[in-house]
């Protein structure tokens, strides 16, 4: 379950939880708010039809894999794998935009709120392997807060895509940014790869984190460090 706490902007209270031991965590800079990620408009899937079709592919993949697709343990395999990528890639279905739009509030609160800890399952577009992780979102209202339950929720529209991490952590938080109007907005996530743990430089334990940092978390060093506290997060440059 995600935590959430409110922060007093003078920082009085902390709530700054540690991080996993032993994970190395790769660093990047924060990104900068005018790069080109914008969201984009939710795609349409093809006719529910295609089902079939996608189930005609995985078919075909177990046959190019060497397997007998008529054995038993594989005869439903098909319809699984693709009812499964269905569900994993339903994100393309929710425009995030009207998700946030349905749930915002005329509020005077200026101190950030943070949601941390939210859960995350992904694909990367490389491999179509999963990466999983937490997501930790901050916000600093500027007249509109959004019910807290849609943060979670917007993290899922962009997980549930074919992704890659830097971009997921990008659209989220220019979505928020974009909707809220806030005066800032940061996001960090943190992942595991199974394309990295399961083939290629075999790194088990490596954590890559990545983070968005927009307005006033881009702008203000001390903002963003409190943000950083708070989630338990080492400092960032
Ligand atoms: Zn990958």
């Amino acid at each position: 379950m995600p935590k959430l706490s409110r922060q007093r902007r003078d920082g009085r209270k902390t709530d700054a939880s540690s991080n996993a031991d032993g994970v190395q965590v790769l660093s990047q800079p924060a990104l900068r708010p005018d790069r080109e990620t914008a969201p984009k408009k939710s795609k349409r899937r093809p006719a529910p039809e295609d089902g079939a079709a996608l189930q005609a592919l995985v078919r075909k993949m177990l046959v190019q894999l060497g397997e007998n697709p008529d054995r038993e343990g594989l005869l439903r395999t098909p319809h699984r794998v693709a009812a499964s990528l269905e569900f994993l890639t339903a994100g393309y279905q929710t425009d995030p935009t009207t998700v946030l739009n349905q749930a915002l509030f005329h509020e005077c609160y200026d101190e950030m709120v943070i949601v941390k800890d939210i859960d995350f399952y992904s694909l990367c577009e490389h491999h179509l392997l999963p990466f999983y992780g937490k997501c930790h979102v901050a916000y600093i209202p500027d007249g509109s807060v959004v019910g807290l339950s849609k943060i979670p929720r917007i993290v899922d529209i962009y997980a549930r895509r074919l992704q890659v991490q830097e971009r997921m952590t990008t659209q989220i938080a220019r979505t928020l940014m974009e909707v809220l109007k806030p005066a800032g907005v940061a996001v960090v996530t943190e992942a595991r790869h199974l394309c990295m743990m399961m083939r290629g430089i075999q790194k088990q334990n490596t954590v890559v984190t990545n983070s968005a940092l927009l307005g006033i978390f881009h702008e203000d060093r001390a903002c963003r460090e409190e943000f950083m506290q708070l989630i338990g997060h080492r400092q960032m440059g």
